[in-house]
């Protein structure tokens, strides 16, 4: 059985690598994929485990030999999602999650109609400006570039599977986990124990 692919999507510092961590306590399994960027690495982030860092010339090259399931340009700066690993991964019957933007999500269910698209929403723009900000990891001015994207995100929001508001951590962790197991019990992730029952 194809473990589930997995697609959580949400502006800039509303918390969706934080939710993802806490997940990671309280449901085990999940394998994230990693991502290739043209943006520099921040502060903290290790080549190979929070994305592949590459060159404009490199993703290119991986372009050209048709190496990702999708592509996005994100705050002036690309991003891509291997096909190859997620495949794998899945066809391994682990679960797979991408941490990918509403362009990118929307083109993932285009092609894997399978997919769950979840978006993880702040509980209030003040609040997602006050994360953005407390997260300190941005120029004022990239702060400014992710906030003014916002509200061009968050309408995106009707066309995923489900929202997830990012109020208090644990309960966003916990809808997702309930998602996911949901997932596992949709019937068409079990048409071989209908199968196999029918057989016996
Ligand atoms: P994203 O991955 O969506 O860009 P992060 O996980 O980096 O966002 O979170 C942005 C900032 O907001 C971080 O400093 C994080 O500690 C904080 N944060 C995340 N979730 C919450 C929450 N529910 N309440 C308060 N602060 C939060
Ligand atoms: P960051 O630079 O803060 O890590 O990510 C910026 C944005 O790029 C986030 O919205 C994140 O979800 C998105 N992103 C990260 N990897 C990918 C990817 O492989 N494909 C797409 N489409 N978006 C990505």
């Amino acid at each position: 059985m194809r473990g589930s692919l997995i697609v959580i999507s949400g502006p800039s510092g509303a918390g969706k690598g934080t939710v993802l961590s806490r997940l990671d306590t309280i449901y085990y399994g999940l394998t994230r994929s990693i991502s290739v960027t043209t943006r520099a690495p921040r502060k903290g982030e290790v080549e190979g485990v929070h994305y592949f860092f590459r060159s404009d010339k490199q993703f290119d090259e991986m372009l050209s030999r048709n190496e990702f399931l999708e592509t996005a340009n994100v705050y002036d700066k690309r991003y891509g999602t291997p096909a190859f690993y997620v495949d794998k991964l899945l066809s391994e019957g682990k679960d797979v999650v991408l941490e990918i933007d509403t362009v990118g999500a929307l083109n993932v269910k285009a092609m894997r109609p399978e997919a769950i698209l979840i978006f993880l929403a702040p509980p209030s723009f003040s609040a997602l400006k006050d994360r953005l900000v407390g997260r300190g990891t941005e120029s004022e001015e990239q702060i400014s570039l992710r906030l003014s994207k916002t509200a061009e995100e968050i309408a995106k929001a009707e066309k995923y599977d489900y929202i997830v508001i990012n109020d208090e951590v644990d309960m966003a962790a916990e809808h997702l986990r309930s998602i996911i197991v949901a997932s596992h019990l949709r019937t068409v992730n079990n048409t071989d124990f209908i199968k196999d029952f029918m057989r016996r």
